[in-house]
């Protein structure tokens, strides 16, 4: 027994869900404070002790410590792990390609992208089987080097407010065109961006036929460079006759050469997948789920508030604007969000939050009414004089069409807004974000980036710049319930960070 306990005193326990791992006091080996890689085999202990009914866990990773570490970590949870769990030095790829439709539920999470891993993923997910893929190369999709994320998952990104959506879907897009390989196709369950990395759950089907629908589910983007306007192209389109569907290439352009709002030119990025990200009625049943299970959920608050978000997404409106972008581009004062919801909904049109951006805006109102309201608010509220090449002066210059209407419209606070529920929750501790790829050497930027304390602490803490990870260091949303949505707020300028789009 002494012996025992000699040996573990290296070791600390660490629990999460209803597993528990060992891991080296001064581990060199990754581990991520909210999902484990196989590295240490916690999500998939997790999977084997917490889900009813599994039959076989196989942990892959390629790295033969990690798989070690996995094993004695699969001991540690006792007979019901050893008996579910199996670990194995691999390349996950290849295993995945000799096992082909042989597993319900397929998770690929590496450290960065896994651009890698879609190809083999795809054809080792069962029929109607379940594809969890996570992506924290976020620089990548979110446009910081376009041509690389080109490289990767075949997806031109636009530079907008929108772009953690846009990862999503170029994410989803890059799914879809290797499942189509193999005369398969994805259906999306649900999409999430959270704190540094993207996420999606997809179903993977098999039909020759339905992949001919594939052109109907991806879009080009047109960003126009001068203000916040944004169009999708769709890449195909379907012609009824006599009873028969014919598909053909989409017409196009659906913009003109120049902006039609500000007279600037459009960058074009994509394709992305631009049909529903996530499946709602699934969405409204877990979160119903978790609701009646409250107990059984540390996590409770952080997943009923990312869930209640995304139940309330328009999910035909694909990307969103941000409501104090507009009101930068045009250097007005911000009306408030109720207001502005109620002007849209007064109009006619539908409009949501995303649970993307707390300030984020969807919408299916067209960009003429979405500037008619600025015009109008404008007017009520007006600014100084602006240069006479602005975006904003070309789109104020132009007089309103629509009369627009700011009284207070029933529907313009949301469902969660109403009931209180919390919709954008605070990170639960400082520098939360991933830590350093295993083996990877501490340097003074990670120090700087993640504090002294963070890296004493676990010592294996920053984040790797490898891929280009520097967007996972962003700031945390800001708390909306910070933002009164009944006040209009404070005059704010663009930014630096509001011009991302470059003049070509
Ligand atoms: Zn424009």
């Amino acid at each position: 027994m002494a012996e025992v306990e000699d040996k573990l005193k290296d070791y600390e326990i660490i629990r999460e869900g209803e597993a528990e791992i060992l891991q080296l006091k001064k581990n060199a080996v990754f581990f991520n404070p909210v999902q484990a890689l196989a590295a240490s085999g916690l999500r998939s202990l997790r999977y084997a002790c917490e889900v009813d009914g599994l039959g076989k866990v196989v942990a892959l990773d390629i790295d033969k410590a990690s798989i070690e570490c996995c094993k004695r970590n699969i001991k540690f949870n006792g007979a019901s792990a050893t008996s579910k769990v199996e670990a194995h030095v691999a390349d996950a790829r290849v295993y995945m390609l000799t096992h082909p439709k042989e597993f319900d539920v397929v998770d690929i999470d590496p450290y960065g992208s896994p651009s890698v891993f879609l190809d083999s993923a795809v054809q080792a997910v069962a029929d109607g089987g379940l594809l969890m893929c996570t992506a924290t190369d976020m620089a990548v999709l979110c446009g910081t080097n376009g041509e690389v994320c080109y490289s990767k998952y075949g997806s031109y990104p636009t530079k907008g407010k929108y772009c953690h959506e846009m990862a999503l879907r170029i994410l989803l897009a890059s799914i879809e065109s290797h499942a189509n390989r193999y005369k398969r196709y994805i259906v999306p369950v649900l999409s999430v961006f959270m704190d540094f990395y993207v996420r999606v759950f997809v179903r993977v089907f098999t039909s020759a036929s339905e992949i001919k629908n594939t052109p109907l589910k991806l879009s080009y983007i047109y960003q126009c460079v001068g203000c916040d306007s944004f169009h999708l192209q769709c890449l195909g389109r379907t012609i009824s006759k006599n009873s028969t569907v014919k598909h053909a290439p989409a017409i196009g352009p659906v913009v003109p050469q120049e902006c039609s709002d500000c007279g600037k030119k459009f960058n074009v990025g994509g394709p992305i997948w631009s049909a529903p990200i996530h499946d709602q009625d699934w969405v409204v049943s877990t979160l119903a789920g978790v609701k009646s299970m409250k107990d059984r959920y540390p996590a409770y608050d952080k997943i009923t508030s990312v869930l209640t978000t995304v139940s309330e997404e328009l999910h035909d409106a694909p990307l969103f604007f941000s409501l104090h972008n507009i009101a930068g581009t045009v250097k007005c004062m911000s009306p408030s969000l109720v207001m502005f919801r109620s002007a849209v909904l007064n109009a006619g049109y539908r409009i949501s939050s995303t649970h993307v951006n707390p300030l984020g805006v969807k919408s299916d109102a067209p960009w003429d009414v979405i500037w008619d309201i600025m015009r109008c608010w404008v007017k009520n509220h007006p600014i100084k004089e602006q240069p006479h090449d602005s975006p904003g002066t070309a789109i104020l210059s132009k007089s309103p069409t629509l009369e627009v209407d700011f009284s207070r419209a029933v529907a313009a606070l949301s469902k969660a807004q109403m009931k209180k529920v919390k919709r954008f929750l605070p990170n639960p501790e400082r520098h939360w974000g991933p830590k350093v790829r295993a083996g990877r050497k501490i340097t003074s930027k990670h120090v700087s980036l993640l504090g002294p304390e963070a890296i004493n602490s676990i010592l294996n803490g920053a984040v790797s710049h490898e891929d280009g990870n520097g967007a996972a260091l962003d700031k945390p949303a800001p708390e909306p319930e910070g933002i009164k949505d009944d006040e209009p707020s404070t005059k704010r300028q663009k930014t630096g960070d509001d011009e991302e789009a470059n003049e070509p």
